[in-house]
């Protein structure tokens, strides 16, 4: 009996939905917001008023869209934003510290404290 894993050459995102990140790179660099989601398979993370697009939407009734032109945050990509730490305030690469119980948590490079709460 064959098992065969199909593994996709992707990264572990360490970045999460409701993190404080601050842009790196592309036209927001420097800005800084909440991520509000994370995509895992396009390794996109939208941010709070980062990369806004406008989209030109058509009226929908049945869907009770309005037409006109909205104003949407778009993903950008994961390696352009760090995690600010909450404890240092700083922009930190992610590192994990193992819990006496076993469990992994994300914490700060900085000051080894807990990003997860
Ligand atoms: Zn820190």
């Amino acid at each position: 009996m064959a098992l065969t894993h199909a593994r996709a050459e992707r990264h572990r995102i360490q970045v999460r939905k409701g993190d404080q990140v601050k842009v790196m790179a592309g036209k927001d660099a420097g800005k800084s917001g909440r991520v509000l989601s994370v995509n895992a398979t396009k390794n996109t993370v939208v941010v709070e008023h980062v990369s806004i697009i406008k989209r030109h939407t058509r009226p929908n009734p049945s869907k009770n869209v309005k037409g006109g032109i909205v104003e949407k945050e778009a993903g950008i990509n994961v390696s352009n934003v760090m995690v600010i730490c909450p404890s240092c305030g700083k922009h930190t690469r992610v590192g994990h510290t193992i819990l006496p119980d076993g469990s992994k948590m994300r914490s700060c490079r900085h000051c080894k404290s807990t990003l997860d709460k």
